[in-house]
């Protein structure tokens, strides 16, 4: 069954962003955040650190201190002893440094330590009252938050969560997308769900956007595609977890890069420009998007008279006193259609979820009839 995504429709709000290319150190795309899933001991992170540092210092440092870790007895971080590594990759390679708070405890401690930018996890920002306690230890402060999106596919927590901080009085704010929870089979291990990350870009377009390959994927093979899909999606940067030696890591071995993957990574990016300015483009472009124009209108109007044949069917099924839903005539339908589908090169799972809407709305319909 297709997973169920409620989106409000888009309405722009304001909110009082500041550009993240006006307090990154980088002044155009992508921003990228690197460094180990969690800090695990000094010589790890200051390899870690020097190794990217060489690849670009323009890129910040990332290691989470506190690992909000899914089950007990599984490493939960070194804790504040960290921090002081953190300070020390800051001095010897000038990087900025970013970790992930999540209580007014954190905040305080990475205060004192000269970090530059805190993350919120997306463990926290399913729990208002811990979001909002971090928002209150804030007040007063400048400091850059970035705030995950919740392991759910809720956009509204995701949003409360940025409108908490940003009340605080923090302007410096950044949304990451890091993939959602998903029951259904996936190759991933967070689910990209791009419409909701597009739906919160919709909602508030001065905000920054930035995505995390390395969560959405749990393994290393799909994170280049992913990487470069975020920016083909117009987000602004890129976190992707990297490690001196993967295989050793203490938490989420699978999905960190090698320094040298993150370099033949970021060196194989494609940033794309939102519009080209050549004649011919845009003219192709116009004509190409007219065509799509006329095949929706097409679209529209058979899906119309589909409906009002249900509506038929419905009345009948009326007066005849039949059931709405005939089980075995859907699910013959449903693999007739997949399998057409597959033969015109379209995605099976696609034409499923398009059927499911359908028939879906047909029984709806019919719904109504039987009980007009
Ligand atoms: C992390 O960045 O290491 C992390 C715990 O991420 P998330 O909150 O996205 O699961
Ligand atoms: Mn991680």
């Amino acid at each position: 069954m297709a997973e169920k995504i409620i989106i409000e429709t888009s309405k722009k709000t304001q909110l009082n962003i500041t550009s993240v290319y006006d307090w990154s150190g980088k002044n155009k795309k992508p921003i990228i955040i690197s460094g180990p899933c969690s800090a695990e001991n000094e010589s790890q992170v200051l390899a870690t650190a020097h190794a990217i540092a060489n690849i670009d210092p323009s890129i910040i440092f990332r290691a989470g201190i506190w690992k909000p870790r899914t089950r007990p007895n599984s490493f939960e971080g070194v804790g504040i002893e960290g921090l002081g590594w953190l300070q020390k990759v800051k001095e010897e390679t000038g990087m900025k440094i970013t970790t992930e708070v999540a209580n007014a405890k954190h905040v305080e401690e990475c205060l004192k330590h000269g970090i530059d930018i805190l993350w919120i996890g997306a463990r926290t920002t399913v729990s208002p009252f811990a979001v909002q306690e971090i928002a209150d230890v804030l007040k007063g402060v400048d400091i850059p938050v970035m705030i995950k999106n919740p392991v759910n596919p809720d956009l509204q927590l995701w949003i409360g969560a940025i409108e908490r901080i940003q009340q605080a009085g923090i302007n410096k704010i950044v949304a990451i997308h890091r993939g959602f929870h998903t029951f259904s089979k996936s190759p991933f291990r967070n689910d990209p769900n791009w419409q909701i990350a597009v739906e919160l870009k919709l909602m508030f377009p001065a905000l920054p956007m930035i995505c995390d390959p390395s969560h959405i994927c749990g393994s290393t093979e799909l994170i280049p595609y992913i990487a470069q899909k975020a920016l083909d999606m117009e987000l602004d940067g890129l976190m992707i977890e990297t490690h001196i030696l993967p295989e050793i890591a203490k938490s989420d071995p699978k999905q960190q890069l090698t320094p040298s993957q993150l370099e033949e990574l970021l060196s194989k990016l494609v940033v794309r420009e939102p519009i080209s300015q050549s004649k011919k483009f845009i003219d192709s472009l116009t004509e190409l998007r007219s065509n799509i124009n006329k095949i929706d209108d097409e679209i529209l109007h058979l899906l119309m008279t589909r409906m009002q044949i249900a509506k038929e069917i419905g009345k009948y099924k009326k007066k005849n006193n039949v059931t709405i839903l005939q089980a075995a005539r859907w699910e013959e339908l449903l693999k007739d259609r997949i399998s057409r589908g597959q033969m015109m090169g379209l995605n099976e799972d696609t034409v499923k979820k398009i059927y499911h809407i359908i028939h879906e709305e047909a029984v709806r319909i019919q719904t109504e009839i039987m009980n007009s």
